[in-house]
């Protein structure tokens, strides 16, 4: 199995880069956030309870996320491998993915993070904002889910840093270059 993280705030271009590489190396994607958008448009019950948070750009709880995510490996049991997306955003959250993946006998092979200012961030949004239509890409619920990443979920990284498992990436610039950069991680785990 092979197991990545792709890791940045909103707007680092996490999408773009998911694609590519759950193409290459045949990972099978889970993004949180598209599985929460799921729920909400499909006004499951757990649509209902993570609702406002979303729409409000707040972190759903450890304990909501971390079962969905669990629930989502384990009806993928032939996976080849994971490209976890938006996940994790709180160290608790990364202390269970290692026990989740330590119980398929596997791990987490390495952590990416694309590099991106606050200020990039904004102008990528503002720009996104004209082409998709979401309710979180409001500029208050905006301000509120880049704040969330810059105060909240950046200390994941020194959890992972500390273990060795941190490739930093710069995720401004050309997209074809940046898939690069990326793919000289991952092909060399690929082996
Ligand atoms: P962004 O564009 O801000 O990176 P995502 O599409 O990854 O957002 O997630 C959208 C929303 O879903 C987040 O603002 C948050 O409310 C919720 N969410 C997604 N992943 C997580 C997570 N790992 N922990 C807590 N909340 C999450």
């Amino acid at each position: 199995m092979l197991n990545i993280i792709l890791f940045g705030p909103p707007g680092a271009g996490k999408g773009t880069q998911s694609e590519r590489l759950i193409e290459k190396y045949n990972l099978y994607h889970i993004s949180t956030g598209d599985l929460f958008r799921w729920h909400t448009k499909n006004d499951t019950e757990l649509g209902q309870r993570v609702k406002e948070i979303i729409n409000n750009g707040e972190l759903v709880s450890d304990d909501i996320t971390i079962a969905m995510l669990k629930e989502e490996v384990e009806k993928n049991p032939e996976a080849s491998g994971f490209l976890f997306d938006g996940f994790p955003r709180t160290v608790d959250q990364a202390i269970a993915l290692d026990n989740l993946m330590e119980s398929l006998d596997s791990s987490i092979h390495a952590v990416i993070e694309l590099k991106v200012t606050e200020d990039e961030v904004r102008q990528r949004i503002a720009k996104r904002k004209q082409l998709e239509n979401r309710v979180d890409d409001a500029s208050d619920k905006l301000d509120k889910r880049i704040s969330e990443y810059f105060n909240k979920t950046v200390h994941v990284l020194p959890f992972y840093k500390s273990q060795d498992r941190l490739v930093t990436v710069n995720g401004i610039g050309d997209i074809e270059n940046i898939s690069k950069e990326i793919d000289k991680t991952v092909s060399a785990l690929a082996v």
